[in-house]
């Protein structure tokens, strides 16, 4: 059967980019710009400070702490695995260091602009993503997107206040772009939070398995890949029911 999708909405965060790799990179810099006097390992801070975020990001977006306490919280907690105890000015010192280094290893993947550029002149193009607002639209910038996704079509975790998979965030988004699950189309890396969130809404789903997961639910997408630059070749053939 073709499909005729009218709306394709992405996830951000491991869909356009790694952000793996952006925190890999970026991180090693920003420890060596905070000139610490103990010796601590650039991927033991990684691996550390990746943990506490996935712990604490949950309470940022139940919005049980604000932005700039979730970025200190994880930071302090972070060091505090090397037994230091340090002020809320390190921890925005720190902050300011990693969101810029990361920043500079925001590198699209493969195929990246062609594809939204090709499908943008069929589709209408939107984005769902958990995060914060002003990291979000930086990186847009960074992927070389602005002329595709700006205010108008980015939906934003921090700004909605819900965030994928809860339906309301996906509901948001189809209201501000005019678009019906039915005729809607959603692409993302995460099983939970794109593929479960959109497919519940009625939404087709293609999962770009980035990590090699195994689903935690039995809903079937329409398409299962691996890497992004496979995306546009499958989206003509399930247009033209080839797939
Ligand atoms: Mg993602």
């Amino acid at each position: 059967m073709s499909k005729r999708w009218k709306l394709i909405l992405f996830d951000l965060d491991n869909t356009f980019y790694s952000n793996e790799h952006s925190w890999e990179h970026g991180i090693p810099h920003a420890i060596q710009a905070m000139n610490y006097p103990e010796a601590i390992e650039a991927e033991d801070f990684y691996r550390t400070f990746k943990q506490m975020t996935e712990e604490l990001l949950g309470a940022f977006e139940r919005r049980e702490m604000n932005l700039t306490e979730y970025r200190r919280e994880r930071y302090i907690r972070t060091v505090r695995h090397w037994g230091r105890e340090v002020e809320e000015e390190e921890a925005d010192r720190f902050h300011r260091h990693f969101a810029s280094k990361v920043m500079e290893f925001v590198k699209p993947f493969p195929m990246l602009l062609e594809t939204i550029k090709a499908l943008s002149d069929e589709y209408k193009l939107g984005i769902v993503t958990n995060g914060p607002q002003d990291h979000q639209h930086q990186k847009i910038d960074r992927l070389g997107l602005k002329e595709w996704f700006g205010e108008h079509n980015m939906i934003n975790s921090q700004q909605v206040g819900m965030s994928k998979p809860e339906p309301g965030i996906f509901k948001h988004a189809l209201e501000k772009l005019g678009g019906e699950p039915e005729t809607t189309l959603f692409i993302g890396d995460s099983w939970e939070a794109d593929i479960v969130g959109s497919m519940d809404l009625g939404m087709d789903a293609i999962w770009i398995n980035t990590f090699m997961k195994k689903p935690s639910t039995e809903h079937k997408p329409l398409a299962i890949i691996d890497r992004f630059d496979e995306l546009l070749p499958l989206v003509h053939r399930l247009k033209q029911g080839r797939s």
